[in-house]
């Protein structure tokens, strides 16, 4: 809830922070409503008094702070509906059943504020949340008039207010169809979202991690390492010999290989480490606090996974990989550790091809010219 101790307005969740920000937009709408009320008071178009007012508003005040408290510490995530929009949605509909009580001989004109509440339905409310909410507001309405029909004979004319009821009753479900259908676009269109940027981070062969991704993961990794955060290890691993592969059994057997070698490497790391493709037969493994000791055990464990790897209708055709190892150091550019790494495969490429080799960082050399 806080950060480092102080009291931050938005949580850290973005989920949350969505949240909060709706619950804002219908504070902002119940400050529109107390203003307009207010006018019409100054204006004596109502039932309501100024004390009246300001006894209702510090209601509204009160009950919007309270919904604040619960969306601010995460008590909302309880319920299947986190957003709470339909409480949220409800509490206005009868705050606009208060305001239409009162309103006089403006009571017709007022009847807009039911919009602004079916307005937050677009959000998230499903069809027949939309009915039942329309259902709920024309409710309300009706034992409005009939309590002003019993106890304020003077100030409705009936006909009006069957016409205001009928207008409800047709408008509002109306307005429940084109409201579910937007909300069901947004639910298309978030989902559409999630599948792009999905894409956009994704090697469409070997469904490991992209270049641009691979890249954002050691800005990241170099940011926390810089801070003083466990460094973390490179290790580059390139098929052995794959253009014989492909010379032998065809590109579309190559790319057979080279998916299951990526996906059985990418099942057998941690879930804080990541795998991506970096090149045609070449892989990168970002390996999060991870000494040197341990990334050299874990390419040396890869490399026998690898030779062990069978492939359908191959027989005992087998791939072996050349794992190149760099570690980290605190403030270089990330560039330099995989040119580390880098190196380190082009060694174990030249010392015979399915082996893994490790380059160290080494003290630069001072050149004294005196
Ligand atoms: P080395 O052991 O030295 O790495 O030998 P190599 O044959 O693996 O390396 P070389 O760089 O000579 O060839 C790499 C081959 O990988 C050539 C290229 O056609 C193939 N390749 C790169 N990307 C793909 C791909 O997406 N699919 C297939 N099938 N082959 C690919
Ligand atoms: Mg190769
Ligand atoms: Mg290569």
């Amino acid at each position: 809830m806080t950060k480092k101790g102080r009291f931050t307005f938005y949580p850290d969740d973005p989920e949350q922070v969505l949240r909060i920000k709706r619950f804002l937009m219908a504070a902002g709408s119940y400050v529109m409503w107390i203003i307009l009320c207010t006018i019409c008071i100054l204006q004596g178009f109502t039932l309501f008094s100024f004390y009246d007012l300001i006894g209702l508003s510090l209601v509204v005040i009160t009950v919007n702070v309270i919904v604040y408290g619960v969306l601010r510490s995460g008590l909302n995530k309880r319920f299947k509906d986190p957003s709470l929009t339909m409480p949220q949605m409800m509490l206005g509909t009868l705050w606009s059943m208060i305001c239409l009580y009162g309103a006089g001989e403006i009571r017709s004109s007022m009847l807009m504020l039911y919009f602004v509440v079916f307005v937050f339905g677009v959000f998230r409310l499903r069809f027949l949340q939309f009915l039942f909410l329309s259902f709920f507001a024309i409710v309300n309405y009706s034992i409005v008039v009939y309590f002003l029909h019993r106890l304020h004979p003077y100030e409705i004319n009936i006909n009006v207010e069957l016409i205001n009821i009928l207008f409800l009753a047709t408008v509002l479900p109306w307005f429940s169809l084109v409201g579910s259908y937007i909300t069901k676009l947004r639910a298309t269109i978030a989902k559409a979202l999630e599948t792009i940027e999905k894409l956009a981070v994704t090697d469409e062969l070997t469904q490991v991690y992209n270049r641009r991704r691979l890249l954002e993961i050691l800005k990241d990794q170099k940011a926390k390492a810089d801070r003083g955060a466990k460094s973390f290890s490179l290790c580059i691993f390139d098929l052995d010999h794959f253009k014989k592969v492909n010379d032998c059994f065809g590109h579309e057997t190559g790319d057979i290989v080279l998916k299951k070698v990526a996906g059985t490497i990418h099942q057998n790391i941690r879930d804080i480490d990541s795998i991506a493709r970096y090149g045609g037969e070449e892989f990168m493994l970002v390996l999060t606090g991870t000494i040197e000791s341990e990334a050299m055990m874990f390419a040396e464990r890869l490399r026998e996974l690898a030779e062990k790897i069978r492939f359908d209708n191959m027989g005992d055709f087998h791939i072996t990989v050349s794992i190149g190892v760099a570690v980290y150091v605190p403030q270089e550019g990330f560039q330099t550790t995989i040119n580390r790494a880098d190196t380190a495969l082009y060694r174990a490429k030249e010392n015979g091809r399915n082996r893994v080799e490790i380059e160290r960082k080494t003290e630069s050399k001072q050149l004294y010219l005196f």
